[in-house]
Order: structure tokens, then C-alpha cells, then sequence
């Protein structure tokens, strides 16, 4: 992309309305502009990274054998009625009435449609373990949106459910999901630490909540230091092997990690002192199991290897995609903006003109352009009229990973510039080199 083709809406002055970095950030980087309190227009920067980050949880889901598929944002009031929740719900839920009077909503997340998908298709035990997902846009009328996408009322989420015939089957379905998680946040840069949560109004025994650690987060978490030397790495999984699963989830939570909700004062006082962490953190994801809670009153049925008709035991499983933004900026910036971690960087390299119009300097970027585009890598040229200090300025706010910087003087030895954003090291080199250095 060429930024004099581009639009890149960058601002000079700092918005008064937001009040963490990440939020700043994306406003300043021209990613975002609120239409509305806590619902957003993403612009095309910030809609790349969306993108990004869609690509990598959609990968991760197929990865893990669940299958993709698309609900609409708008339901109809009966099936929460008959699950129980219609009322349950609450404000946070956005009611809507249609011309012929009928009771819809904007849903805030999909179990009831997803269980009469499931018992409109599906009746025998055959047909299971099922797990399906989607990506979608959620409303939930919060009371207090803030911190940009990171509180939005409209907001993007992976939901994924599995059904499965036995409690044990289920319970395969949640470590599994745990370890495709864990996967899935270590390739976006960044530490999301399972944690011992509270299922609210979703319902259910077994859950755990994704927390990446941050000053600004809005959860109080209390853990041993240890769970944060734990990577999960470029390990192989098999996503049907029980064991391999059910082993990663053991490494993963066996060592204490817990929100204010299920913090517990007396098994925390066994772990040794200097160990003891009170902290902050951003929800990134939280996985389910709640057995028949809704396969139950909606009728959810298949029938078992010995003809009986048995309720389905299902989990559901979500990851704040839109939030994930924000999320990766408060933990990834410095003073000058932010420091996007390679696997979602918007683009792979910045190229900075320092004399548009020079004969010299314009083919040795078009060069570099050329072929890092035939290496499959997207570079973000700079090609306007602006002084250098501007150039610098804008590529250290929206945060490439890399800078090539074409000058008259280096040029005539042949030579560039390149500068990792995340040490703000610089070092002269010729061209070739720097496409191998970034590719
Ligand atoms: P929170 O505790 O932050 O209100 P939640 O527990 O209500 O979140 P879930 O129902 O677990 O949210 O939804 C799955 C994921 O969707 C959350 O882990 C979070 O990352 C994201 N999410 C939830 N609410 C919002 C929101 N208002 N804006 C952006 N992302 C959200
Ligand atoms: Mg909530
Ligand atoms: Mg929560
Ligand atoms: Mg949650």
C-alpha cells in the first residue's frame, strides 16, 4: 500500500475522551472512530488488524477440528423465552421490536439459536462429537462502555459449541478448547493466563476465563508467579487424544491462578509468599461447560447407542476478537505508539522516503516495494511529500515490527537503513539484505 493512496486519518493531538493507552492509540493511528457511545467504525488500518486477528482464531478453530458457520446478529425473543433468559438477561440485553410487532433481539452470544440448529438436524449419537463456531458481531447494552473496543456495546466475538453425548465427551471438548486457545493467543504475541472464573449468566460448573495481564484491565487476579513462565510453544497437539489434552490443561491450571470472583484467601495463604501475585488483567476469552442446561428445556436430543433419548451435554467457548485489539496494544507500546507483535501486524514493513521526487531514492523504493510484494509480505510506503520527522512519527504510532528507511546520502554506498520499532535499533545495510533481515 502506498500511504498517498492510503487513508490513514492520524491525529496530532491526543482525544480527552480516552483514558487508557490502547484507546489512544487506535484513535490517534486513525484505526477507529466512534459512531456512537461503545460502537465503532473500524477504518481501514484498524480493520486490517481485525482481520488479522479473525484469521488467526478462525485457523486455531479449524486446527482444532470445529467448524466454521454464520449466525445473524438478530434473533428472534422466542427461543430466549423458552430457554429461560429472555427475562434473565436483563438490560444489558438490546430488545427490539419488528413492524409486525414481534419480540427480536440483537444477541449478546448464541446458545439458544445454535441448540435449535442442533435439534432440528441432529438426533442420533452418530452424528456427535459436534462442535460448531462463528465469528459474528455481538450487542450487549453495557452500562458503562469504555476504553474503546476494549468495553464496546457492539462488539466482534468468536462463539464455538460443542455437543457431545457424555459428560466425559464434553469435558474432552473444554481441554481441548483450552489448548487451542492457548495456541491461539501465543500467536498473536501475547500471555493469556487460564484462570479459575465464574460463569454468570451462561450457567454452568467448569469455566475458565483467558486474562492477559495489564495495569488498565478491568479484573483483579491473583496468581503464582510460576504460571508465568509456562509457554505453550510450537508444541504438536492431537486435538483427539484425551490424554495429550487433558495434560496440557493440568499444566495450564495447576498452579493458582484465579479472578476476585473464586478467589479463595485460604489455599492462596499455602502458596509461598514470594510468590503470591496480585494483579490486573484484560478477559480475553472465557471457555464453558455446562452439561443440559440448555439441551435440557430446548430439547436438545439424540438418541444413545442403547435407543434411549438422553439430552446432549454442550460447553460454549469465546474469544473477544474487536477487544483483542486493544488487548494486544496495552500490552505491546511505548511513549511513541504502538509495537504490533509480527503474527498480527498490519503491515510486514514500513518503507520511509526521506526525498520524494529524487530520481535515485523513488526507484530504490519502488525496488524494495516490488519485492517484498513478490515475497508475499505487505510493505506500507510512504511516498508523500512530508518532512522526515512526520515520516518517523507516523510509522513509530501505527507500529510496524520493521522501517526501511531510502535516503540520497545512503543510497550513494549502496546502502538503506533498517529499524526494528520493538528495539529501536538501526542498522546500514544494502537492500538485498534488509528483505532477507524482514522476510
Ligand atoms: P466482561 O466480563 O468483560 O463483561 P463477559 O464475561 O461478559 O466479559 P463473555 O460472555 O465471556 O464476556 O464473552 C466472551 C468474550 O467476549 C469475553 O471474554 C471478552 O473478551 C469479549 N467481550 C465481552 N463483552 C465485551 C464487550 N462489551 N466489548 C468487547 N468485548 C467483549
Ligand atoms: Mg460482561
Ligand atoms: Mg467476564
Ligand atoms: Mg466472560
Amino acid at each position: 500500500m502506498r500511504l498517498s493512496r492510503y487513508f490513514l486519518p492520524v491525529l496530532k493531538e491526543t482525544p480527552a475522551e480516552a483514558q487508557i493507552v490502547s484507546h489512544r492509540y487506535m484513535l490517534r493511528a486513525g484505526m477507529i472512530k466512534q459512531a456512537s457511545a461503545g460502537i465503532y467504525s473500524w477504518l481501514p488500518l484498524g480493520f486490517k488488524v481485525l482481520r488479522r486477528i479473525e484469521q488467526i482464531v478462525h485457523e486455531e478453530q479449524v486446527r482444532a477440528g470445529h467448524i466454521p458457520m454464520l449466525m445473524p446478529t438478530l434473533q428472534s425473543a422466542d427461543l430466549w423465552k423458552e430457554s429461560g433468559r429472555y427475562d434473565a438477561y436483563g438490560p444489558e440485553m438490546l430488545r427490539i421490536r419488528d413492524r409486525h410487532d414481534r419480540d427480536m433481539l440483537y444477541g449478546p452470544t448464541n446458545e439458544e439459536l445454535i441448540t435449535d440448529i442442533f435439534r432440528s438436524h441432529v438426533t442420533s449419537y452418530k452424528d456427535l462429537p459436534l462442535t460448531l463456531y462463528h465469528i459474528q458481531w455481538k450487542f450487549r447494552d453495557e452500562i458503562r462502555p469504555r476504553f474503546g473496543v476494549m468495553r464496546g456495546r457492539e462488539f466482534l466475538m468468536k462463539d464455538g459449541y460443542n455437543f457431545d453425548l457424555t459428560k466425559e465427551d464434553a469435558l474432552h471438548a473444554y481441554n481441548r478448547h483450552l489448548v487451542s486457545y492457548l495456541r491461539t493467543y501465543e500467536r498473536m504475541g501475547l500471555q493469556a493466563i487460564p484462570m479459575r472464573a465464574d460463569s454468570g449468566p451462561i450457567g454452568g460448573d467448569d469455566t475458565h476465563e483467558f486474562l492477559v495481564l495489564a495495569e488498565t484491565g478491568e479484573s483483579e487476579v491473583f496468581y503464582d508467579s510460576e504460571i508465568t513462565d509456562l509457554k505453550f510453544g510450537d508444541r504438536e497437539i492431537d486435538y483427539d487424544s484425551v490424554e495429550q489434552c487433558r495434560a496440557v490443561l493440568e499444566e495450564f491450571t495447576s498452579r493458582y491462578a484465579r479472578t476476585d470472583e473464586t478467589h479463595d484467601e485460604a489455599v492462596w495463604a499455602d502458596i509461598p509468599e514470594d510468590r503470591r501475585r496480585v494483579a490486573r488483567g484484560i478477559e480475553v476469552g472465557q471457555i464453558f461447560y455446562f452439561g443440559t442446561k440448555y439441551s435440557e428445556p430446548m430439547g436438545a436430543v439424540v438418541t444413545d447407542r442403547d435407543g434411549n433419548r438422553v439430552p446432549v451435554h454442550m460447553g460454549s467457548h469465546g474469544i473477544g476478537v474487536s477487544r483483542l485489539v486493544g488487548a494486544i496494544i496495552e500490552a505491546s507500546h511505548d511513549e511513541n505508539g504502538i509495537i504490533w507483535p509480527e503474527g498480527v501486524t498490519p503491515y510486514h514493513v514500513g518503507i520511509v522516503n526521506l526525498k520524494q521526487g529524487d530520481a535515485s531514492c523513488d526507484a530504490a523504493c519502488e525496488d524494495l516495494y516490488k519485492a517484498f510484494t513478490a515475497k508475499g509480505l505487505e510493505p506500507l510506503y510512504d511516498d508523500r511529500e512530508e518532512r522526515a520527522g512526520a515520516k518517523f512519527a507516523t510509522m513509530d504510532l501505527i507500529g510496524l515490527p520493521w522501517r526501511i528507511t531510502v535516503g540520497p546520502r545512503g543510497l550513494k554506498n549502496g546502502m538503506v537503513e533498517l529499524t526494528s520499532r520493538r528495539t529501536g535499533e538501526s542498522e546500514e545495510m544494502t537492500p538485498e539484505a534488509a528483505i532477507a533481515r524482514v522476510a
